[in-house]
Order: C-alpha cells, then structure tokens, then sequence
C-alpha cells in the first residue's frame, strides 16, 4: 500500500451486500476520508438476505423493506457504487479490478466481498418451477411460483431449506421437506434442537423425509412435476427449492494467485494479500482463538468482520476473533446458537421446557462447553455464553504471545 495516511487511501469493495457495506460504513465512521467505491454485479442497492426467505417470502414485507439502508443514509457514504457490472479479474500488484464491462478499477486497498452463490443440481436449472434462493431476484420469482400453489419439495433441510418450508407451510402451501440429515437443521441444531424443530414443523403440517438424497427431478413439457429420491420414492412437484448449500464467489479470483480454498484464504487480520482483504461469506481466515481456518455464512459475522477489516485498512486492526454465532427465525421465534451445538457429545437443558418452545440448551464436548443454543429466549442464551468466550479470549492471547 502507499505509505500516505491510512485515511486517504483509495478503497474498492467488490461486492456491495451486508460485509461490503459493514466495512465501508465502518471505515467512514472511524475517519476514513478516502475514495471509496464498489463494484456490484446485481443491480440493485445493499439490500438483506435474511428476510428473503422469511418475511418477504411470505409477502408479509415487499422489496422496499429488504433495503438494507435508505438512499439518504447511502449518500452520506459518499461512496460510487457501480452496479450491474461483474468483476472479472483481480491483478495484485497494482490492485486492479477488471469488469465484464472492460473497464478497470484501481485502487489502494481492496475488499473482496463477494459473498456465495447458491448451488444447483446438475440438470435442475433446465426445468421450470426449481428455484435456488439467494438473491432479491430469485426471492421475487420463487414468490411469485408458490402463489401458484401447488405441492412443493424443498430440496436440502439445512438452515435455508428448514426456513422456507416454515414459511411455506404457514402460507398454506403442501410442503415437503427432505434432506441427507435425519432432522432438519441437525447440523446446526445438533440432535436434541433439531428435534424440537421437526415436531415444529410437523405441527404445521410439513412432510419431512430426512436420510434420503435426490436421485433426479423429472419434468413434462419443460415443468417440473416429480421429485425421485434415493430409495425410489417419487413425489409429485410443482415446485422445488434447491437448498444444498452454497459456492464461494471466487471464480473471478482465479488467476489472481491468491490462495483459494472453500473460500479466499486470509490471515488471522482477513487480510488475503499485500492491501487485500476478504469480508463475509466469501472469507476463510484464521481465527486464532479457535486455532482453525474459519468461513462464516452469517449476517452477524459479515457485520462484525465488516469492522474488523475497515480498522486494519486504517492501520488499527486486531486478529479477528469472534464467538461464531447465527440466528434463524421460524415458526415466529428467533432461534440462536453461539459456539457450535453440532459438535457436542453431551448437551443439558439448562433453562425453560422443550415442551414450551422456549429454552437454552448448552452443548459440551469432552467436559467442556462448547455451543449454547437459545429457543425463543435471547437475553437467557446470552448470559450462558461467557465460558466460551473466556476461553477464545485465553486461547487468542496465548497465540499472541506475551506483549513486549
Ligand atoms: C435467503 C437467505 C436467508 C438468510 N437468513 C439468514 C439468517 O436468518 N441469519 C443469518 O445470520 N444469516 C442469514 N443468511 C446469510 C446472510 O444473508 C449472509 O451471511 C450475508 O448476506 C453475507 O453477506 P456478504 O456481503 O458476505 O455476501 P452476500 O450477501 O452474498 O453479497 C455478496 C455480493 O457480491 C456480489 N458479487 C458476487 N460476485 C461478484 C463479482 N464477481 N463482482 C461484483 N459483485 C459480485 C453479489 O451480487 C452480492 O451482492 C441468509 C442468506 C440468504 C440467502
């Protein structure tokens, strides 16, 4: 980087969603006076994901409300945004971005913040009425094909699988949910919330077919029209959301000679080169509290390493060292786990009933906690996460070394 005041420097975020726009907020909240600009591929100003597959999904909030900030909070940015325009190429020496466009972006410091992208399976794009869900676009077609009504299969019962068919359910819609996991959610819930979350679901009427893959999807006259599973099963479809996870947007990256693995590698600081760093969905940096190579696909997180990166551009940064956390609303009730529940071998109801809908469970393995998981009670799942956030503190420090 140029050796002026960390605050004049140039900076170029490609990708302008939530860790994009966290680290630009960031910046100017903490002084940077910069030119600030981003290259966006979609056409649209930062707007949220999470409410896609929820409240706009069930038509409770329509496109203005998924914004992620109102154009006179954008302006006071101060920042170009280039939309529509994709970047092709990263050339790391001079920092330069090219565009599909032919054009090319240079700048002091860049931030690659272009998050995942949906995966498909292989012949399913092919076939009208299969959807994936993961942009403003695809939630305004895949709302637009449910008012069709009409039975649907959710394809993979992970997070975003498990939240559409709630949502769908509670608009009346047949739905099936199927998945490789037994229970939806379980690896994320770990056995015993995900539990809780199959009976939800079965309370509002979901068919839920866990263990089995996809074996192919079959169509007449271009539509798609039944859903064969591994066992032979076939379930009749009008409509199907692929939900079987995610790609790290580094395609474009490629020739870059940054390391790519399941995301851009980063160092302990997010930091994938010399003036480059990655924010998000799209980041696998080091977290030194965990002592692992870390990908986070959250809201939170793209927020919090949002910030994370803004300070080390400005010569302020700190190793990146947060309590991995994510939430997920279904049914009405905001669902929570810090740490990781998965992983547990022993997990204890520590506060309210299972039967309630309304509890914490804590999660340990080989004696010590490692996840807590909050149903419907934020603050109490709060209060409960102090044990494992000693211990990233005590694990940072000691990677730290003493200080001099
Ligand atoms: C339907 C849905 C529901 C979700 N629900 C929850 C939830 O309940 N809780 C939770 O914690 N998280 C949830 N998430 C995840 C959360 O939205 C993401 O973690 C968050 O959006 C990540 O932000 P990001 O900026 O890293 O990436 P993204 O939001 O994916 O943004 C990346 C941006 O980069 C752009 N881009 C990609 N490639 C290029 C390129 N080559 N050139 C230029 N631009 C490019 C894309 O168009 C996109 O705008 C949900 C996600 C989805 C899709």
């Amino acid at each position: 980087m140029t050796a002026q005041d960390p605050r004049d420097r140039s900076v170029l975020v490609v990708g302008a969603s939530a860790g994009g726009l966290a680290t630009a907020e960031a910046l100017r909240r903490l002084g940077h006076r910069g030119r600030l600009t981003f290259v966006e591929s979609g056409v649209h100003l930062p707007y949220d994901r999470p409410p896609l597959s929820k409240q706009f999904l069930s038509g409770e909030w329509e496109r203005e409300r998924v914004a992620l900030r109102d154009d006179t909070v954008l302006a006071q940015l101060e920042a170009q945004f280039v939309l529509g325009e994709r970047a092709v190429a990263l050339e790391t020496v001079t920092r330069t971005v090219e565009t599909d466009m032919w054009r090319s972006f240079t700048a002091d410091a860049v931030v690659i913040a272009t998050g995942v992208d949906a995966r498909w399976l292989p012949g399913a794009q092919d076939l009208f009425g299969v959807h994936t869900l993961r942009s403003l676009d695809d939630a305004v077609a895949l709302r637009g094909q449910l008012e069709k009504r009409g039975p649907l299969v959710v394809v993979g019962n992970g997070v975003l699988g498990s939240e559409i068919a709630a949502t769908a359910a509670q608009r009346g819609i047949d739905t099936t949910l199927v998945g490789s996991s037994a229970t939806p959610m379980a690896g994320s819930l770990g056995h015993v919330g995900s539990a809780v979350l199959a009976r939800r679901h079965q309370e509002a009427g979901v068919r839920l077919i866990g263990g089995k893959r996809v074996r192919a999807l079959r169509g007449r006259s271009g539509r798609v029209r039944t859903v064969e599973l591994s066992d032979g099963t076939e379930l009749d479809a009008a409509t199907v959301v692929i939900a079987v996870g995610s790609e790290p947007q580094t395609s474009w990256l490629v020739d870059s000679g940054l390391t790519i693995d399941d995301g851009v590698v980063c160092d302990e600081y997010c930091r994938a080169g010399e003036g480059i760093w990655a924010v998000g969905d799209v980041a696998r940096w080091q977290h030194i509290g965990l002592d692992q190579r870390l990908r986070l696909e959250n809201r939170t997180n793209a927020a919090e390493q949002g910030l994370a990166v803004a300070r080390d551009i400005l010569g302020e940064g700190a190793p990146y060292t947060p309590l991995p956390y994510f939430w997920s609303d279904q049914y009405g009730q905001r669902v929570q786990v810090y740490g990781s529940m998965a992983d547990a071998d022993h997990v204890a109801l520590v506060d309210g009933a299972l039967e309630d809908d309304r509890f914490v469970l804590e999660g340990s393995k080989d004696g010590e906690p490692i996840g807590v998981l909050g149903w419907a009670m934020p603050k109490q799942a709060r209060l409960r996460t102090r044990p494992l956030l000693d211990r990233i503190k005590t694990r940072s420090a000691s990677a730290l070394g003493p200080a001099d």
